[in-house]
């Protein structure tokens, strides 16, 4: 009997590239979903967007959208970084839907006919010139504890004191610069304390219920204490306008908070590949259900996915999640990943640079295990690795083989030896591969994987094919030493087809062969199979492309953009709140040089019809070619006087496509980074200056 999966990664946010510290997370998923389905089981992988909240709706007014133009642009590089690496989601959807809307309305309905939702009023800074209230991370001052400056409010880099944000000395608002004020406002609470809470989460999350790592087990007993000690606090679900989400039904003005609404995503992302694919959504999410649930999480959201998610779900009418997978963080050579380094790497850079999106895929396959270990990406050992692993080992069976079958032989396969111990030890390991396989024991799967590679190849180094070739009257042997190796490399493929889908592809189609799914291991070849011509599979990791990649990560002139730190959950999968992130890496002059600056001239500046933010100018640099650039500093001047003045800009900037047409370079302004001063300063040179000079 297929079973019936439903698999989810956690919401990337909307706010942020993705690096390869989420990568890790998305692959490991993908590679046991795939397997699921070679393995023919009924399996459905979701995932969306992440797109509510204030760093959001802070972001998109800073670049003069709105949050859904923004959610909407970065959901379709998001989309474009995953498809890049093969992840091969079934929906990748956004909480901006109307089914997140209705499926987060529905449950806080029937918490709150359950008696779990209660109003309090709390106190809270305020924003007295932005006119919101302010999230901790918004809000900075002086620790209490050591006294270190511009700290957050919720907790300080220095010291790693946690506090209140009332707790701050001279607390200063992260988006003004306002000195906040303490204000009242009712807030909507999931009473997390309530005693079927706790008594549901103590049965659920205990360590012999299976749902968790025994690691995270023992994680929770400790949040959840004793039987008694009352540990559980009850969950603020609620937010108060301006907020970029959605309001409450029955409360104007207040607001879900994006973490309530973010794992209520993946049922939102399954119900709209429900209703396209005319699933029964009803099946999935009833309590008893037979199907099974599995999110695939960083250890870090932890307390989201296995107290307040199930807690949830069982108290509005739903099924639990069967299990929840955490996994740990990735680290590049032995460190945080680091700007200044070059080691906080984007996917879109890795596939820009060239490099193969499945030699990462396995790699990361090598270090993954089922625990919550953090896993370390060394550069050098990566080069090393798939190039002796993929490259020396798997391809090389197919490439010194293919030829002989297609020259000598129509390329027509003679048949396989089906004792032959290289093939009856791939066919005995298949199963047990299998099993590491859903046990997320990737790495121990590898490693069988690349023994049974040895062992092909050694068959093949024993038999000789390209001596054979030479000599008179050996064409039976050769035809069968090729065959039998071409046996073994496609009962291969199938080991490594969930992490090599590309390859695995290729393979399908040079070999002649139906996708393969994992029963293909018990079979071979029957004689007379045609094969095609041989097509390259994977060519070896050149290390100087590695250089290029960190080059092309270390961060960049550019000033490190002066929106506020998102907020925490912005940030799961990867700890890059702790990722080293000063702006102060060095740069050298020629780093400079490559930035063309030139006095301009504004020859025009008009307001952008439909833009809040944006002005249009059109810059005159002396060349006869009238540059036309928007500039976000509709905020600070009035078009109308900008016409005539000199001021800096960067000739070279790639130009970028906005919405009101192509942006061809930037002016230079400048700001406090803080927003402690108010304002935007647009820079003039001294007097006597003319437009095209260069300036260094
Ligand atoms: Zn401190």
């Amino acid at each position: 009997m297929p079973r019936k999966i439903l698999v989810t990664s956690a919401l990337p946010y909307a706010n942020g590239a993705i690096h390869l510290g989420h990568l890790v997370e998305y692959i490991q998923t993908d590679i046991w979903v795939r397997f699921q389905k070679m393995s023919g089981n009924e399996c459905w992988y979701v995932c969306a967007d992440d797109t509510h909240g204030t760093p959001i709706m802070l972001r998109a007014e800073k670049e003069g959208i709105s949050p859904e133009q923004l959610i909407e642009r970065v959901h379709g590089e998001h989309a474009r970084d995953f498809a890049g690496f093969g992840v091969g989601f079934d929906n990748y959807h956004t909480t901006h839907s109307p089914e997140t809307q209705a499926c987060a309305n529905d449950i806080y309905l029937k918490l709150k006919a359950a008696g779990l939702i209660e109003v309090r009023t709390i106190e809270q800074y305020f924003d007295p010139v932005k006119q919101m209230f302010l999230p901790d991370r918004f809000i900075k001052g002086e620790c209490p504890k050591c006294h270190a400056k511009d700290q957050y409010g919720d907790n300080c880099e220095v010291c790693g004191a946690a506090y209140a944000p009332t707790d701050l000395i001279e607390p200063y608002s992260a988006v003004s610069g306002a000195k906040p004020e303490l204000r009242h406002s009712d807030h909507y609470f999931f009473k997390l304390s309530d005693a079927r809470c706790e008594s549901f989460l103590r049965r659920y999350t205990a360590r012999d219920n299976g749902v968790l790592q025994p690691e995270a087990a023992n994680k929770m007993q400790e949040w959840l204490g004793e039987p008694g000690e009352n540990r559980l606090t009850d969950w603020d679900i609620s937010r108060d306008a301006p907020y970029f989400g959605f309001e409450i039904p029955d409360a104007p003005g207040k607001y879900f908070y994006v973490w309530l609404d973010a794992p209520i995503g993946y049922m939102g992302s399954f119900r709209n590949l429900c209703e396209r694919l005319g699933l029964d959504f009803a099946e999935w999410f009833t309590p008893g259900s037979q199907t099974e649930l599995y999110h695939f999480i960083g250890k870090d959201i932890l307390y989201f996915h296995a107290l307040f998610w199930p807690a949830e779900l069982e108290h509005a009418g739903y099924r639990t999640p069967t299990k929840i997978f955490a996994h740990g963080f990735l680290t590049v050579d032995g460190a945080k990943m680091s700007k200044s380094r070059g080691t906080f790497i984007t996917a879109q850079s890795y596939l820009y640079t060239g490099l193969n999106p499945e030699w990462l895929r396995y790699y990361y396959a090598a270090k993954l295990s089922a625990t919550m270990e953090d896993i370390d990406l060394s550069l050098e050992d990566f080069v090393a690795r798939v190039n002796s692993d993929l490259v020396g080992k798997y391809v090389n069976i197919a490439s010194r083989s293919a030829g002989f079958i297609a020259k000598r032989f129509n390329g027509l396969l003679a048949p396989a030896d089906a004792d032959l111990p290289a093939i009856r030890a791939i066919q005995e390991a298949a199963p047990r591969i299998a099993e590491l396989y859903e046990a997320r024991e990737f790495g121990k799967a590898v490693r069988e994987i690349m023994a049974l590679n040895d062992a092909a190849n050694q068959y093949v180094d024993s038999v000789k094919p390209w001596e054979l070739a030479k000599q008179a009257g050996r064409d039976a042997e050769l035809h069968a030493a090729c065959s039998n190796a071409l046996n073994l490399f496609r009962l291969l493929t199938v080991l490594l087809k969930p992490i090599l889908p590309v390859v695995a592809g290729k393979v399908e189609q040079f070999m002649n062969l139906a996708p393969l799914a994992w029963r293909d291991a018990g079979s071979l070849l029957a004689a007379g199979h045609a094969i095609n011509a041989y097509e390259h599979l994977m060519t070896r990791v050149d290390p100087k492309l590695i250089d290029k990649l960190v080059e092309a990560n270390k961060e960049s002139l550019a000033p490190v953009p002066a929106a506020p730190s998102p907020q925490r959950h912005a940030e799961h999968q990867q700890n890059v709140a702790a990722a080293e992130t000063t702006g102060a890496a060095l740069c050298t002059i020629d780093d400079f040089m490559k930035v063309d600056l030139r006095i301009a001239r504004i020859a025009n500046a008009e307001h952008v019809e439909g833009a809040d933010k944006l002005v249009r100018l059109t810059l005159d640099i002396g060349d006869g070619r009238p540059r036309n650039v928007f500039a976000g500093i509709k905020a600070a001047y009035d078009p109308a006087l900008l016409v005539g003045r000199l001021t800096v800009m960067v000739a070279n900037l790639a130009p970028r496509k906005m919405k009101f047409g192509l942006s061809e370079g930037m002016v230079l302004a400048a700001s406090d980074g803080d927003g402690r001063v108010p304002g935007l300063y647009l820079l003039a040179p001294d007097s006597g200056a003319q437009p095209g000079m260069r300036v260094k």
